[in-house]
């Protein structure tokens, strides 16, 4: 499969698909069409390190521009594309020029889900976390003192939350479900995380939703009423409460869809000459079909990809793992936890390290450690090797983790 690739989406899986290609010596003409105004970055440090104003923006683009350049991989960035005519094989622009290709890759990524205008979404002061212009509108306002509300306990809000209480906000996390990261950990993993925040004054509140939020004279956010009936001031609010997959274009073309673009093991999708990749994708695992919002699954799919193209016909079979920051704890996830009706908790070797283990049916699924890395570098060997660990040693904190892998 040779011919002009044009990449829609020109993030984490984008860039991957490209340098891949590249670096299979494919040479094929690549244009990379991005709707941001920066050359292609990688977001994980956006409510991290660079929210907290300790990461430049220059250490977040995987490439300076010269390397576009060098590899003859062409940029059409502050543009998007419209819409996809898959019988003249052609993108149509914002700006209604029309760009032919002969393999199209759709890597779109998601968008943040936003509180309704009618509950005040739409006042000044609201934000989500998914790009540059957000994190830094985000950091303008990151001054000590000020009274921040985050609405939803997942991943990307309690990182927003720890770099807040760090810069001295006063920070209020609430949380619709009966507890924090609810949708995608453990109750003990939940626990942990909820106390860490805690000890560094962030006051969390779970089964406790959004009824409206209030402004003022300038349409700025003052207060927020919760589902509780109380009244909280706040003076900025951020939003963390999921995403949706990017998958107009798609649909709109007639690919199938289904909350995400529908792609098989090699990420093509329903048409043979259009590939997706990242997060704007459902992919099959395992027997099931599922979405994967992480650089693992954005780079790994991305790179199946081009080894497809490049002529491979190696399928993708997705290696999931994921690590979130917040404070001083490193929480790294190996394995995907889905469906799980059983989890043990291991000490770890050291203060403040511990890991959890998720089972479905009696085998291992999962692990997530927390400051251990030897817990989550062996739980990823055994999920590699197939390995359920026994489980009476595996809780023995005096056992060697090595010893399960034998
Ligand atoms: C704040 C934050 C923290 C995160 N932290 C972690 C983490 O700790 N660990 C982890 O594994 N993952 C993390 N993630 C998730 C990870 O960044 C994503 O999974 C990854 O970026 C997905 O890559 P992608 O290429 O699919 O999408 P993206 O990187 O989102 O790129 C998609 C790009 O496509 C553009 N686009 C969309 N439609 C069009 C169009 N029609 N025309 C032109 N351009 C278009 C978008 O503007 C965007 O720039 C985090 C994400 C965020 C936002």
């Amino acid at each position: 499969m040779t011919g002009r690739l044009v990449i829609v989406g020109a993030g984490q899986a984008a860039f991957a698909l490209a340098a891949k290609l590249r670096a299979l010596k494919d040479m094929r003409p690549i244009t990379i069409i991005g709707a941001e105004d920066t050359l292609p970055y990688q977001r994980p440090p956006l409510s991290k390190k660079y929210l907290l104003g300790e990461m430049s923006f220059d250490r977040l683009q995987f490439r300076p521009e010269q390397w576009y350049v060098d590899n003859q991989v062409e940029l059409r960035l502050s543009t998007w594309a419209e819409e996809i005519d898959r019988f003249g094989k052609t993108v149509t622009m914002q700006d209604a020029s029309v760009l032919p290709y002969d393999t199209l890759a759709l890597a779109t990524g998601a968008t943040p889900r936003k509180l309704p205008a009618g509950v005040g979404g739409d006042l000044n002061g609201v934000y989500v976390v998914r790009d540059k212009r957000d994190a830094d509108l985000l950091a303008g306002e990151m001054r000590a003192g000020r009274r921040l509300l985050v609405i939803g306990g997942g991943y990307i809000g309690l990182e927003a939350a720890a770099v807040a209480r760090h810069l001295g906000l006063e920070v209020t996390v609430i949380e619709m479900a009966d507890r924090i990261l609810k949708r995608v950990a453990s109750a003990e993993t939940a626990e942990i995380m909820r106390g860490i925040h805690r000890r560094h004054g962030t006051v969390i509140r779970e089964s406790t939703g959004i009824s409206k939020l209030v402004g003022n004279a300038d349409n700025h956010v003052t207060a927020a009423e919760l589902g509780d009936g109380s009244v909280l001031d706040v003076d900025f609010v951020i939003t963390g409460i999921g995403v949706s997959p990017n998958d107009r274009l798609a649909r709109e073309a007639g690919l199938d869809v289904a909350n995400g673009i529908v792609v098989d093991e090699f990420a093509k999708t329903s048409d043979p000459a259009i590939f997706a990749i990242g997060d704007c994708t459902v992919l099959p695992w395992q027997g099931m079909n599922i979405r994967l919002e992480s650089v693992q699954n954005a780079v790994d799919q991305a790179e199946a990809a081009a080894a497809v193209m490049a002529g491979g016909s190696e399928p993708y079979a997705a290696k999931p793992w994921f690590w979130s920051d917040q404070y001083d704890v490193k929480l790294q996830i190996a394995g995907f936890n889905l469906g799980y009706d059983e989890t043990l908790v291991r000490p770890g070797a050291r203060d403040g390290a511990l890991s959890v283990w998720y089972f479905r049916q009696g085998q291992f699924i999962a692990v997530d450690a927390i400051n251990d890395a030897k817990a989550y570098v062996t739980g990823k060997k055994m999920l590699d090797a197939g390995i359920t660990p026994d489980r009476a040693l595996l809780t023995d904190a005096t056992v060697d983790l090595k010893q399960l892998l034998l």
